[in-house]
């Protein structure tokens, strides 16, 4: 039986169309023996409405002090991280583009930093997805190719978060490689399995083509509710049905991802 241990995709009530706190998500998956939990809460323009074009850093601050949480809750390890809006066909994230003057407590600030680099910095890692395309309308695929392996140069790029979820046509090959040059990872994402038969058929040859090129993958249930965290039966049938290679799956257990992390991410 292939062994998926952590849950390295999942959100909290920080991104606001998700139901369950920290605490919930985590013990839900020590109830499904998950080793790792990875909180991914979305960084992203759909929690705060800027003013007059400006996004400020209050509206995610719940990034920023997560060094509060214990690193081993009921009994396994838990990480912080973000899932990011890829924003544009030259791979920038969320927030790249915001400047910020002053601290959450109005302290102003004496070097300026970027909304993504104050958020990012304090993350574990991050996941670059895409959710709004619209930017990439009309876009060559050989455009989307190169927006993906650009998300997948930001140094705290860990994963390519449900790919085949936006519909937008690139090279798979391209950016499957450029991930695994770069020792990151591309994920296989149980809420999108859910999704229709066609999101699924896409996962499927996602996972395909990930072990014929020996790109390693991550698994995480997208979860939005405490229930559904830790929960892969689709990805493990998923994975199960083509044979893919365990040692391709960098959510085999705690160690393996943190290795893997670690190298990735620095
Ligand atoms: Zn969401
Ligand atoms: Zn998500």
């Amino acid at each position: 039986m292939l062994h998926i241990a952590c849950d390295v995709h999942t959100h909290t009530i920080a991104s606001r169309h998700a139901y369950s706190t920290i605490e919930e998500n985590v013990r839900a998956a020590a109830e499904q023996r998950i080793e790792l939990v990875g909180s991914t809460d979305h960084f992203s323009r759909m929690v705060a409405t800027p003013v007059d074009g400006a996004y400020d850093l209050r509206d995610y601050q719940h990034f920023i002090n997560c060094d509060c949480w214990p690193r081993t809750w009921c009994g396994l390890r838990v990480l912080h991280g973000c899932e990011a809006d890829i924003v544009d066909l030259d791979g920038n994230l969320f927030g790249h583009d915001q400047k910020l003057v002053e601290a959450i407590d109005g302290t102003p600030y004496k070097t300026p930093r970027t909304l993504a680099d104050r958020v990012l910095s304090s993350c574990d890692y991050a996941i670059a997805s895409v959710h709004a395309s619209e930017f990439a309308n009309g876009a060559t695929p050989a455009q989307v190719s190169r927006m993906y392996v650009r998300a997948l140069d930001n140094p705290r790029v860990l994963a390519l978060g449900h790919i085949v979820r936006s519909g937008l046509e690139f090279d798979l090959d391209e950016v499957l490689l450029a991930a695994r040059e770069r020792g990151k990872l591309i994920e296989i994402n149980e809420s999108t399995l859910r999704d229709t038969p066609r999101a699924a058929a896409g996962c499927e040859r996602l996972a395909r083509r990930c072990a014929e090129l020996g790109v390693m993958v991550s698994t995480g249930t997208d979860a939005h509710v405490s229930a559904a965290v830790g929960a892969f039966s689709r990805t493990r049938e998923l994975l199960e049905s083509v044979s893919f290679p365990q040692a391709l799956v960098a959510t085999a257990d705690a160690d393996v991802f943190l290795d893997v992390m670690r190298r990735a991410v620095g």
